[in-house]
C-alpha cells in the first residue's frame, strides 16, 4: 500500500524542505549530534528563526501571529522537522503553543487572544502545566488547590506536582477549586497565573535518571488578575479537557518516524556488540520492527480520522498506549544487548526525558541507559495506560462505565 498526500500538500512539503535546506548548517546531522550546551544554544537561535519565518503556532489565525495552515500542512511540517532532526520550538512550547495557546484560541475572549498569543510566540511568556496534585492525578477532578476572589484578583493557595519545565517557566495554567460545595468536576476554574511573584515557589524533583525536569509548585497567597480566567468561573473542567486533547498533538505523524530512526540505531547497536547473529536477539529485533511498521499504519489511520474531523478524538488513546508500551520493551532490549556495559553508562546522556533520544545522538551506553529509564515515564504522563484503556473501553468500544462513587459536593466527599 502506498499512502500519498494530495499534490498541493506535497507542494507545501517542498516549501518546508527548502526552508530547512536554507537555514540548517551544511553538515547538519540532527540536534542529538550536538553536546548539551551547543544544543541549547542552537534551540534558542532556531526558535528565533522559526518565529521570524512564521513557523511557530502555524495553525493559528494570522491576526494572532499564526500562519493559518491547514491540519494537513501542519502534519507535513511536523514530519519534515522530525526527519531533519530539528526542534519545533523551545522546551516550554509544548505547554505554550500546543496546549494553552490552542486552548485560548478555542475558549479565550478576544482580549485574551490578543494579549497572550503573540507573547507565547515571541517567547516572552514561557508556560508550564499545573494540573496534577499529590491527591489528583488520574482522578484529576479531585484537585484541591484553592482560588478565591479578592476584589479584582484571584488568590491561589495549594500545591501542584510533576510540573514539567516549571523551573524554566514564568507563567502557569492552573486548575483551581473555586466552589468546594459543587460536585467535583463542577467547581473548578482554569486560571492563568504569573509565576514571577513571591507567592509561587518551584521546587525541583529528582528523577530516576538523576536529572530534574519536573517540579513541585507551591502557591501561598499567589495572585492573578480576575480577567485571567479561561472559559467560565466554575466551568474549567470542559476547558481542561479541551487542552488534554491537544496534549496528544501530532504524535501520529511524528512518532513512527522517530521510533524508526531509534530502531535503526538499535540494529547498529546490536552489530556493535556482536549480538546481531544471536537468534533470540534477532527474534526480539524482528518483533520491534513489526511493531514500528504497525505503528506507521496505526498513525495513518489516526491521521486520516484527524484530517477528516480536525479533532484528536478518543482514538488518540490507542496510539498513546501503543507507542508508550512499545517503548518500554524496545529500551529493555537495548539494555540486554549492551549487557553489563549498560550498567556503567558512558557518553552523552539524552537531553530530554520524552520519548526517544534526539536524532543524530551517538550510539552511547549513556544514551540507551537514559532512554531506558525515561521510557518508564511514557506509560504515566499524559494519562496512564490504565486510564487510556478505560477511555477506550468506555468511549470507543462502548463498554459499561466503571462504577464511580463520587457524586455530591466535593467538600462532603473529602470528609467521608
Ligand atoms: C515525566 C512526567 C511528566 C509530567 N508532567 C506533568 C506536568 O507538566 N503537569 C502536570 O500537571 N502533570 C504532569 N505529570 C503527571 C501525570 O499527569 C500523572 O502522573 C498521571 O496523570 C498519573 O497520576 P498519578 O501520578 O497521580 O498516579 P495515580 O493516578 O495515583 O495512579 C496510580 C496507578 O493507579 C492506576 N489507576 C488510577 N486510577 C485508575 C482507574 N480508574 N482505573 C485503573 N487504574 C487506575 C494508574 O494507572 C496508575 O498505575 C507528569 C508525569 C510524568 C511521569
Amino acid at each position: 500500500m502506498h499512502a500519498r498526500y494530495p499534490p498541493e500538500a506535497e507542494a507545501y512539503r517542498e516549501k518546508v524542505q527548502a526552508f530547512l535546506a536554507e537555514h540548517l548548517p551544511a553538515d547538519w546531522k540532527g540536534i542529538g549530534a550536538l553536546d548539551h550546551d551547543a544544543a541549547a544554544q542552537f534551540t534558542t537561535e532556531w526558535r528565533r528563526t522559526l518565529h521570524e519565518h512564521g513557523f511557530l503556532g502555524v495553525s493559528w489565525p494570522k491576526e494572532y501571529g499564526g500562519a493559518d495552515l491547514t491540519p494537513l500542512e501542519n502534519v507535513i511540517l511536523a514530519e519534515e522537522f522530525q526527519k531533519a532532526g530539528v526542534p519545533r520550538g523551545g522546551p516550554n512550547d509544548v505547554f505554550g503553543i500546543q496546549m494553552v495557546g490552542n486552548t485560548i484560541i478555542e475558549w479565550g475572549t478576544e482580549e485574551q487572544k490578543k494579549h497572550f498569543l503573540p507573547r507565547i510566540l515571541s517567547g516572552e511568556h514561557l508556560w508550564c502545566q499545573g494540573y496534577s496534585e499529590p491527591n489528583a492525578g488520574s482522578d484529576l477532578g479531585n484537585l484541591g488547590c484553592r482560588a478565591e476572589r479578592d476584589g479584582d484578583e484571584w488568590v491561589i493557595n495549594g500545591q501542584k506536582i510533576w510540573t514539567s519545565a516549571g523551573h524554566l517557566a514564568n507563567w502557569i495554567f492552573v486548575l483551581c477549586r473555586t466552589d468546594p460545595t459543587a460536585a467535583k468536576h463542577r467547581g473548578i476554574t482554569f486560571l492563568l497565573c504569573p509565576m514571577d511573584q513571591p507567592g509561587v515557589e518551584v521546587r525541583p524533583i529528582k528523577m530516576i535518571s538523576g536529572e530534574s525536569e519536573f517540579n513541585e509548585v507551591f502557591f501561598t497567597d499567589a495572585r492573578t488578575p480576575a480577567e485571567n480566567v479561561i472559559g467560565e468561573v466554575n466551568g474549567g473542567w470542559a476547558v481542561a479537557m479541551t487542552l488534554l486533547g491537544y496534549e496528544r498533538g501530532e504524535a501520529a505523524a511524528t512518532m513512527p518516524i522517530m521510533f524508526r530512526t531509534e530502531l535503526d540505531r538499535l540494529l547498529e547497536l546490536a552489530r556493535q556488540y556482536g549480538r546481531a547473529d544471536d537468534p533470540v536477539i534477532r527474534q526480539r529485533l524482528a518483533w520491534c520492527y513489526s511493531k514500528v511498521e504497525i505503528m506507521r499504519y496505526l498513525g495513518m489511520r489516526s491521521l486520516t480520522k484527524f484530517l477528516n474531523s480536525a479533532q484528536p478524538g478518543p482514538e488518540g488513546s490507542i496510539f498513546k498506549v501503543y507507542w508508550s508500551e512499545y517503548h518500554r520493551i524496545v529500551t529493555e532490549l537495548a539494555m540486554d544487548i549492551m549487557g553489563p556495559h549498560g550498567l556503567v553508562p558512558t557518553g552523552r546522556v539524552p537531553a530530554s526525558s520524552f520519548q526517544a533520544d534526539d536524532p543524530g545522538a551517538p550510539n552511547d551506553t549513556a544514551s540507551w541507559a537514559g532512554t531506558f529509564l525515561h521510557a518508564r515515564a511514557g506509560t504515566i504522563y499524559a494519562g496512564t495506560s490504565q486510564i487510556q484503556k478505560n477511555i477506550l473501553g468506555e468511549m470507543v468500544l462502548g463498554l459499561p462505565k466503571e462504577p464511580r462513587a463520587d457524586g455530591g459536593a466535593w467538600n462532603e466527599q473529602k470528609t467521608k
